[in-house]
C-alpha cells in the first residue's frame, strides 16, 4: 500500500511517498517544489515526478494522500476530508492565516485531481487530546471557550514522533508502543515504571517545547493558535492581550492590520530588525548588531521558560531532545539553552555538541544525569502511518 503525504506551505509544496507493507513504513521517494504559486501546477508536477521516478505507475497505484493539517473548529484526530472537514478548516482560516489556507487550498486541488484516492487529514492539535484540562484552559468566560478560546498545542506529528524514538533510544520500548499506538486507542496504554519524562524542542520557523510523560503530551507552548508561544520567525508568539488592546488604539490599528502585523512583522524578525533567518541574525549578532543579538537572547529565554515548566510539570527530566532546523544544526545555541542547568542534571559534552547535528546523536556529559540528543523529527511518517491506520479500520 502506497501512501503520499504532501506538506502544503504558502508558497511550497513537498512529499514523500511511502510503501506499507503491513504496518511497516519503507520512504520511496521525496521531493518539492518552493516559490509555488500554482497548486495546481505544482501538483501535476509531483505527479509527474513521481512516476517518472518509477516510484508510482499510476494515480490507482496510490492508496491515499495524507496531510499534517493544522486544525479545524470542533475537529480534531485523523479524518478522511471531505467537504464538511474543509469548511471546518476553513472556519479558522484566520487563527492560522499562515498555516490553514494553503492546506483548505491544497487538498481541494489535489481532490479534484485524484477524485478517487482518499484524501487524509492528522490534524496537528490530535497529540494534545490527553493534556489535563487545567493545562489547556484560559481564564476567559466560558462563551469564549466554546468560541475555541483555549490551549490547543500544535506540532503534534513532530513531537508524537520525538516520543516514540527518544523512548526507543532510551531503550524503554513499553513507552515506545505507548506513543506508536497513542491515536488507536482512547486511552493511553500502560507504561512500565518509571515514568519516562522528556521535553521536546522543536525549533525551526515555527518552534514549540512539550513536556512528554510516558510518551504522552503534558502541554505545548502553542496555545489556540500557531501565532502563540514562543516568538516565531516572523509571528509574535505570547503577548499580553491588553497590550494588544493598548496598541490598536494609540496607533488606530485596524483588526487586519494588527493581524498582520502579528503574523508577518513580528517574532525574530522584528526583535531583529528585519531578518526571520536564524543564520542571518547569528551572522548579524556575530558583527555586533545590538539588535540581532536581543532577539537570539529572548528567543533562548522563552525556550528555557517552557523547558522550566514542563521540568516542573513532569518532577524532572531523563531526556532534553532537540529537533528541526535550528535545534538539529547550531551547537551555540544548544549550549546556550542548557547553559546553568547543571543542578537539574543537564550538562552537555562540549566537543559531541560541537560536532553533532543534522544526525541523531546524545550531546550531553557521559556522567550527566540528564540525557541531551538530537533527534531529526519525522513528521511524514507519523502522518503516512495513522492515514494507514484509518485506511485499515476502514476496511
Ligand atoms: P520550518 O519550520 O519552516 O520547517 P526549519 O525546521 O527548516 O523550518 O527551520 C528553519 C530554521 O532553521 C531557520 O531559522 C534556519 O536558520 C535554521 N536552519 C536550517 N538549516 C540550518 C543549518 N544548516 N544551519 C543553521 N541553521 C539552520
Amino acid at each position: 500500500m502506497k501512501i503520499l503525504v504532501a506538506n502544503l506551505g504558502s508558497t511550497s509544496l513537498k512529499y514523500r511517498l511511502f510503501e506499507f507493507s503491513g504496518e511497516r513504513a519503507t520512504p520511496l521517494h521525496k521531493g518539492g517544489f518552493e516559490r509555488v504559486t500554482d497548486y495546481a501546477a505544482a501538483i501535476d508536477d509531483c505527479l509527474a515526478d513521481l512516476r517518472d521516478s518509477g516510484a508510482l505507475s499510476g494515480e490507482g497505484d496510490l492508496a491515499a494522500v495524507a496531510f499534517k493539517t493544522i486544525m479545524a473548529e470542533n475537529l480534531s484526530g485523523c479524518v478522511r476530508v471531505d467537504d464538511k472537514v474543509l469548511r471546518a478548516m476553513e472556519a479558522c482560516n484566520r487563527i492560522a492565516p499562515a498555516h490553514n489556507p494553503p492546506y483548505v487550498e491544497g487538498i481541494r486541488v489535489f481532490s479534484e485531481k485524484m477524485p478517487g484516492t482518499p484524501m487524509i487529514a492528522l490534524f496537528e492539535t490530535a497529540f494534545y487530546q490527553w493534556v489535563p484540562e487545567a493545562a489547556t484552559r484560559y481564564a476567559v468566560p466560558e462563551s469564549w471557550f466554546e468560541l475555541g478560546v483555549r490551549r490547543n498545542g500544535f506540532h503534534g506529528a513532530s513531537h508524537k514522533f520525538i516520543a516514540e524514538r527518544s523512548a526507543e533510544l532510551l531503550g524503554r520500548e513499553d513507552v515506545a508502543e505507548r506513543a506508536r499506538t497513542l491515536y488507536a486507542r482512547k486511552e493511553p496504554q500502560a507504561a512500565n515504571a518509571p515514568s519516562l519524562r522528556v521535553i521536546s524542542c522543536h525549533l525551526g520557523g515555527s518552534s514549540s517545547v512539550t513536556g512528554l510523560l510516558d510518551g504522552v503530551a503534558v502541554g505545548n507552548s502553542f496555545g489556540t493558535s500557531p501565532q502563540s508561544g514562543l516568538p516565531q520567525n516572523n509571528r509574535s508568539g505570547d503577548l499580553d492581550p491588553f497590550a494588544l488592546l493598548h496598541v490598536m488604539r494609540e496607533k488606530r490599528l485596524s483588526v487586519e492590520e494588527t493581524e498582520n502585523v502579528l503574523s508577518k512583522e513580528s517574532g525574530l524578525k522584528a526583535l531583529s530588525g528585519g531578518h526571520n533567518d536564524l543564520r542571518d541574525i547569528k551572522a548579524e549578532a556575530d558583527k555586533g548588531n545590538a539588535a540581532a543579538q536581543r532577539a537570539i537572547d529572548v528567543y533562548i529565554a522563552q525556550i528555557r521558560h517552557w523547558i522550566g515548566a514542563f521540568h516542573l510539570e513532569l518532577n524532572g527530566l531523563d531526556a532534553l531532545v532537540f529537533t528541526a532546523g535550528i535545534g538539529e544544526n547550531n551547537p551555540w545555541l544548544r549550549a546556550k539553552v542548557c547553559d546553568r542547568l547543571d543542578r537539574l542534571g543537564l550538562v552537555l559534552d562540549t566537543d559531541a555538541n560541537a560536532a553533532a547535528g543534522p544526525d541523531e546523536a546524545v550531546i550531553s556529559a557521559p556522567e550527566a544525569p540528564v540525557d541531551v540528543m538530537i533527534i531529526p523529527t519525522n513528521e511524514e511518517l507519523v502522518v503516512a502511518r495513522e492515514a494507514r491506520r484509518l485506511l485499515a479500520n476502514a476496511a
